[in-house]
């Protein structure tokens, strides 16, 4: 007999890096999850713990085309995350951002859900107001090589902002600041995966530009809990409110305490700073510790030891138990 609280849950890009731990607690705690996933970033690997429980299903399924189910709260993470695979195929970026929220708003409207929007702090661009707070409209190069990602993920804030004023969805917003942890894809380019790769394999530590920028670097599982949290929050909380941890860093301090965790003995080299790479990087995290109660609780160098034993034991794996 199911327990009276059981929702039925859709996470979009549940087989991700953060869907598939999304899909771990929602599962735990009882809920039937639907993943949906088109694999392109994504990995059976990583939901491969869940396949055989009563309360999930896997759908491979792109989101730019229309969705059909009945679900009672939706979670929409589908995007490729890091630079490297965003600009793989920019249109289809734009297009995940865009027709992936319109249908999922559509489907929302239709079955009257509850919505979430992964959102993330690159709405924010360059910016030029620090640390951020939700007010901030940002700077943002609407034609650059980042834009498919941030102009589409603003887009889509704004059609969830126009499907609550116009249809009255109960919609809510994360804008997520930089997230690690465990089943991060080690090539995805992202800082903290190739720094604790490098690290591990004994291979030079990438440095773009002079190392000066910085970051706010989250643990996957304070991510997570900001997410239901959010989820659970009265109707009248839409956001946007900024999810992250505020701890800044340099790349060159982040380079410096991956090695003192791995005790590796790599070395440090530069290599040119990306297009339109944002100088600096800091939530102002008051709105999600007023109106969720929430606050990071992982350091920086706690979540870096999870995550380097994490890719400890995936390198050292055999190759095809890896991935698929
Ligand atoms: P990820 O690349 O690991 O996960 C994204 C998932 O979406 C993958 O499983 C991928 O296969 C799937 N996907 C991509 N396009 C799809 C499509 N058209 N249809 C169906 N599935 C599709 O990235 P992540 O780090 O887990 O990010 C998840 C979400 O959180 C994304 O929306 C991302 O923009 C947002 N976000 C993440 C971070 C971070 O630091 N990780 C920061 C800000 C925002
Ligand atoms: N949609 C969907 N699943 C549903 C309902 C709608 O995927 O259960 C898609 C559908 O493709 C539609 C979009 O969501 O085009 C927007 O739906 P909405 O009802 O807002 O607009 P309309 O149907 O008028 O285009
Ligand atoms: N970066 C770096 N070396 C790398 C990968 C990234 O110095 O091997 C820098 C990158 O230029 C950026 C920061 O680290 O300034 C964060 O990059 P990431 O791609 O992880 O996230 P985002 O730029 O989207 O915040």
């Amino acid at each position: 007999m199911k327990q009276f609280t059981t929702k039925r849950v859709l996470v979009t890009g549940g087989a991700g890096f953060l869907g598939s731990h999304l899909c771990d607690r929602l599962v735990a705690d009882g809920h039937d999850v639907l993943c949906v996933d088109n694999f392109f970033t994504g990995s059976k690997v990583n939901i491969s713990q869940l396949i055989d429980r009563p309360g999930f299903e896997l759908m491979r399924h792109d989101v730019t085309f229309p969705l059909y189910v009945e679900v009672d709260e939706i979670y929409n993470m589908a995007c490729p995350a890091s630079p490297i695979h965003y600009q793989h195929d920019p249109v289809q970026t734009t297009k995940t951002s865009v027709h992936g929220a319109i249908n999922m708003l559509g489907l929302a409207k239709r079955v009257g859900a509850k919505i979430l929007q992964a959102s993330t702090s690159e709405v924010y661009g360059d910016p030029s107001v620090h640390p951020q707070v939700e007010e901030y409209w940002g700077n943002v190069n609407p034609i650059g090589l980042r834009s498919c990602y941030d102009e589409g993920k603003r887009c889509a804030e704004t059609l969830f902002f126009d499907y609550y004023r116009q249809h009255r969805l109960r919609i809510k917003v994360a804008r997520i600041f930089n997230t690690y942890g465990p089943r991060m894809h080690p090539n995805d380019g992202r800082v903290v995966s190739n720094f604790i790769v490098q690290a591990l394999q004994s291979e030079p530590i990438t440095i773009y530009g002079d190392g000066s920028q910085t970051r706010a670097f989250c643990y996957v599982d304070d991510m997570i809990e900001a997410f239901l949290l959010l989820m659970k929050s009265p109707d009248p909380v839409t956001g946007p409110i900024n999810i992250g941890n505020p701890g800044e860093f340099t790349m060159l301090e982040l380079a410096e305490a991956v090695l003192e965790i791995t005790n590796s003995k790599s070395r440090i080299v530069r290599q040119p700073l990306p297009v339109d790479d944002p100088r600096q990087r800091r939530p102002d995290i008051e709105k999600a510790q007023q109106l969720l109660g929430w606050t990071p609780k992982v350091p920086l160098k706690e979540g870096l030891a999870r995550t380097v034993e994490y890719f400890d034991k995936l390198i050292s794996a055999p190759k095809k138990a890896v991935r698929v």
